[in-house]
């Protein structure tokens, strides 16, 4: 008998958004009674003499903002099994690990069923407003998602990433299937234990089901890339199994073969077709329309630090729109992608003011604080004034604070955004940067995002001689008097030193900031350098991530490398091919 579909009825889902975000102001208001109502009997709630009240005055005035570091004794406390409620009011059971691409290492935070219902919300709505622009018929959807390792805690907590824990959740799939996306994937496949066969057979999937692929998606861009980086090395061998109807022996997980031996048939015609399709592309433009010929959208974060791999997925894309997935992290939502027609770089999230109660520090009155800022433990020392959801400014930039109905309360993102505009009265964001991702030797101060278009001004030159940058990232290197910026480059192919040299000339120039640029006329900060990675250097980045427990799906490069990330560190400094400095100034 036929399975009856449920599908997601989006009008309903947008009518809620619209009556929602007209009244965010009260919506924040009973967000956050309940929050507290729900968690009142934690301890950490219980220690701050709010006792009972519910109101945002109150709550301001009792509750501290906090970094993760502060919390990190309590969340210990759940993770080593706590018995008593710690900072929820139910208890805890399982635990995320966030990527702490930032810190070098994972962080962990709560993982509850309302923050599964948060992001189930999310994933509605985004989904609501995309259909209505880009519907998706009844189809697969090709996902390259993957689970991290899932380990107990030594209290017996489930402890993975946030993603996939949002994975294995059942509620998950039920989602996806209502919203026509389900993954054409087995789940023997998603939860494969080594990413690099799940991404294989990922591919494979794809390609035998290509005719009913609607959409192409991943969490975070990166992967969308890396997975069709990957499909250019192994596609004759996919071939081959699908002629053949035999799985590669590179494939050894007796659980992931037998899933795959399901659905592979062997089957000429099409190796064939692909063959013929592949062969015929030139230097792989549009890859991705020539291989899912019913493919709407790709689909997956593409703004902020994804925002370098769009120029290749673009590539891949041919003319097949790009959509920028919604804008979270491990503690929690925070906005839904409502207009997927913009184009991506000018993406912004509106913000759900039921999954959270939200503030935001307004990043204007604390510009000398910033100067002085060097990471977590300095913005710890400062004393911010957060304005509440409603009373954001357009145009202007503030670090995002959440307290979640997972145990997190006026909690440090770490996050800058700017206010682009509002959606009836709920703003909508648009992503800037990290916080504490900042290139600064002394009274210079460039972010993530001033980073990113240096490298990509610098980037044309080597364009034209048909190369590209595969990653990137920096560091500041204090140990040379005076200080100076170093930038990692992993490039495709090779590029003569004359363009490197002026690549590396063009890095320097393309940082603007006027601390930088005066710094570096009276060289108070030294000449810029350009170091050239070996092939496969970033890899070895990703593997690193990998081993301690991070996840493909939520993986990202890290943009600024610290002393205390060594490891990182060393393995960038390890891999150095070539060497350049700037005579710019
Ligand atoms: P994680 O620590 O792996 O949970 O990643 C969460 C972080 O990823 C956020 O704090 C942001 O810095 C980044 N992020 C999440 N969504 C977006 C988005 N839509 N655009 C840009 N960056 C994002």
């Amino acid at each position: 008998m036929l399975e009856k579909m449920e599908i997601l009825h989006v009008e309903k889902v947008i009518e809620e958004f619209e009556t929602m975000t007209k009244d965010a102001e009260n919506v924040q208001r009973e967000t956050l009674k309940k929050i507290l109502e729900e968690n009142g009997s934690a301890e950490y709630l219980q220690n701050l003499g709010l006792n009972g009240r519910t109101d945002p005055q109150s709550f301001k005035a009792c509750v501290p903002v906090v970094t993760h570091q502060d919390l990190e004794p309590y969340i210990q406390r759940i993770v080593d099994g706590a018995s008593s409620p710690v900072l929820t009011g139910k208890p805890i059971t399982t635990i995320s690990l966030s990527s702490g691409t930032t810190q070098g290492r994972p962080k962990f935070v709560p993982f509850n069923d309302e923050l599964m219902e948060t992001t189930l919300q999310i994933f509605r709505t985004s989904y609501a407003f995309r259909n209505r622009e880009f519907p998706v018929k009844n189809g697969k959807a090709l996902q390259f998602i993957y689970s991290s390792k899932q380990s107990r805690t030594k209290g017996g907590l489930f402890a993975g990433t946030a993603t996939t824990n949002v994975f294995r959740n059942s509620q998950f799939k039920k989602a996806m299937k209502a919203m026509q996306s389900q993954c054409c994937s087995p789940d023997e496949v998603i939860f494969g234990p080594d990413f690099r066969q799940s991404l294989y057979c990922h591919l494979l999937c794809g390609l035998i089901f290509r005719e009913e692929i609607q959409l192409v998606s991943s969490t975070f861009a990166h992967s969308i890339v890396h997975a069709f980086r990957t499909l250019e090395q192994v596609w004759e061998e996919l071939c081959v199994d699908i002629r053949e109807g035999i799985l590669t022996s590179r494939i050894t997980f007796p659980s992931v073969r037998s899933a795959m031996a399901k659905l592979l048939k062997p089957n000429p015609e099409l190796a064939d077709l692909i063959h013929r399709k592949i062969s015929g592309l030139s230097n792989w433009y549009g890859l991705i329309p020539e291989l899912f010929p019913n493919v709407k959208y790709i689909y997956g974060i593409m703004t902020g630090s994804m925002e370098h791999y769009l120029k290749k997925l673009r590539h891949y894309a041919g003319d097949v729109p790009l959509i920028s997935a919604d804008y979270g992290s491990s503690e929690g939502w925070i906005g839904a992608n409502i207009n997927p027609n913009v184009p991506t770089e000018s993406t912004t999230y509106a913000v759900l003011p039921n999954i959270g109660y939200f503030e935001f520090i307004p990043l204007k009155e604390n510009v000398e604080e910033q100067v002085h800022d060097r990471g977590d433990a300095n913005i710890l020392s400062m004393e911010p004034k957060p304005v509440s959801l409603t009373e954001v400014k357009i145009g202007e930039e503030y670090e995002v604070i959440v307290t979640s109905f997972a145990g997190l309360y006026r909690y440090r993102l770490g996050d800058v955004v700017k206010v682009m505009g509002f959606h009836n009265s709920t703003p909508e964001l648009k992503f800037i940067c990290r916080r504490n991702l900042m290139l600064t030797v002394n009274i210079d101060k460039n972010t993530e995002k001033d980073l990113q278009q240096a490298v990509e001004e610098a980037a044309k030159l080597i364009a034209e001689e048909k190369q590209e940058v595969i990653d990137f990232s920096s560091h500041v290197d204090m140990w040379t008097d005076p200080g100076h910026y170093v930038i990692f480059w992993e490039i495709s192919g090779e590029v003569s030193d004359e363009v490197l040299k002026e690549c590396c000339n063009c890095l320097d120039r393309s940082f603007v900031d006027a601390g930088y640029v005066s710094s570096r006329k009276v060289n108070a900060i030294g000449p810029l350098e350009l170091r050239v990675l070996r092939r496969g250097t970033f890899q070895k980045v990703l593997d690193h991530y990998l081993g301690l427990g991070a996840a493909v799906s939520q993986f990202k490069t890290p943009r600024c490398v610290g002393p205390t990330n060594y490891k990182v560190l060393q393995i960038l400094c390890d891999n150095v091919a070539k060497t350049y400095f700037s005579t710019a100034f």
